[in-house]
């Protein structure tokens, strides 16, 4: 194995898997069906931006590239590295992460670099929407088969279907209790549980984030709010907030992040440092890695699990590197005005496209509501760090 992918030193869970004899293949994209690497024998792993890493290799990249993948690829260029056995990445999101794959490709040869093309569209009357991705998922399965020499497994497969719902169970829960009290535990505590399965989904992540939304299942049957999360969890996952109905002496400021490939335990952390601020007036995210990561269903078994995985995939909350513009402002609007929310973060990674698109609208959408907005920029190293705080201590202020 002479591939050294980019995933953090610093994932202890990750290494230690390594260091055991584990086999990792890393993606970048977040809409992944894990079970498909699973099925094969492999760990899947998110590879995510760092701070603190130099970059004095970007200059191979292209002007449009974001400062998430110029991070990535630096990452890989300095050795910041464990071994992985391949890395995928996506095609068909952004121009960044298209390049940055082929870029990949010729720079690091001896790399096992894998393609998952996406479809454009998120509708259609005839399916043609998710068979095109089902196929595409049966292309990968193949290409893994074929390279390792490790078939698709359906007892594997059957096992991580268990584990991956057990997650989103959880992580549902969790970010429901919060939006009914968010002091009920901190969004740090969630986004790290979250970030620790990502990095190494394994039986022991998904234990620990199990544990967690047990203990505050117990908190909250104490408090009588079980009922109000269970509707607030259907809610957000049908988009009919019909049935909720929040405590009445809720406590504000209530603020949502919205955003995309924006690391949300960076946002805690930037939050919490933040002096007299509190991370509980975030009543949620929506970033791609916390909320949109969770709300995807897990799929069910079925005969043809590359179908049932492309049905998952797809129920994804929106991204921006899709069409659906309209589809997104609408389940945003319907969010912010039945979860009692009066202010927005708008997350934009630097130089990120789409981030940078669908921000104008963004405002918009909250501003017809009475929702007030603060745009942030953000790059993985925080470097304007101490703007960004000011930035948010300032709208939060204004807030109260
Ligand atoms: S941050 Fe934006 S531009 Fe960068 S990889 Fe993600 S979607 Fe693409």
């Amino acid at each position: 194995m002479n591939y050294e992918g980019v995933i953090e030193q610093s994932s202890v869970g990750l290494k230690e898997l390594v260091e055991s004899g584990e086999e990792i293949i890393g993606y970048i994209y977040p809409h992944v069906p894990l079970e498909l690497f699973m099925a094969h024998g492999f760990t899947p792993s998110l590879v995510r931006a760092l701070p603190g890493t130099s970059s004095g290799f970007e200059e191979s990249l292209q002007t449009f590239a974001c400062s998430y993948i110029r991070n990535l690829y630096s990452q890989r260029a300095n050795g910041q590295l464990l071994p992985l056995a391949g890395l995928l990445f996506p095609g068909n999101t952004c121009d960044a992460l298209q390049n940055l794959g082929d870029i990949w490709r010729v720079r690091f040869p001896d790399d096992r670099v894998f393609r998952l093309t996406y479809p454009v569209t998120r509708y259609s009357q005839d399916e043609s929407t998710t068979k095109f991705l089902a196929e595409e998922l049966r292309i990968l399965s193949e290409t893994i088969a074929n390279t390792f020499n490790r078939p698709f497994l359906t007892e594997s497969y059957d096992r991580a279907i268990e584990l991956v719902q057990d997650f989103h169970a959880s992580a549902q829960f969790l970010y429901s209790a919060r939006v009914v009290n968010p002091k009920i535990i901190p969004y740090s505590e969630v986004v790290r549980l979250i970030r620790t399965f990502l990095t190494a989904p394994t039986i022991s992540s998904v234990s620990n984030i199990k544990d967690t939304a047990a203990r505050v299942r117990v908190t909250s049957e104490d408090l009588g709010l079980v009922d109000m999360i269970e509707t607030v969890r259907l809610a957000i996952t049908s988009g009919d907030y019909s049935g909720v109905k929040l405590p009445e002496d809720l406590e504000t400021p209530r603020v949502v992040i919205a955003g995309g490939m924006v690391e949300p335990q960076a946002i805690a952390t930037l939050i919490n440092d933040i002096p007299d601020i509190s991370d509980s007036a975030i009543v949620l995210d929506l970033l791609s890695f916390g909320f949109k990561t969770a709300f995807t269903e897990a799929p069910s078994k079925s005969s043809d699990p590359y179908l049932a995985m492309a049905q998952s995939v797809l129920t994804a909350p929106g991204e921006p590197t899709h069409e659906g513009l309209s589809y997104r402002m609408k389940a945003m609007k319907d969010l912010l005005s039945n979860l009692s929310i009066q202010g927005l973060m708008v997350c934009e990674q630097s130089f990120c496209d789409p981030d940078q698109f669908e921000a104008p609208s963004i405002e918009r959408a909250a501003s017809e509501l009475g929702v007030k907005t603060v745009r942030v920029p953000l790059d993985p190293e925080l470097s304007d760090r101490g703007r960004i705080e000011t930035r948010i201590q300032t709208f939060l202020d204004t807030l109260e």
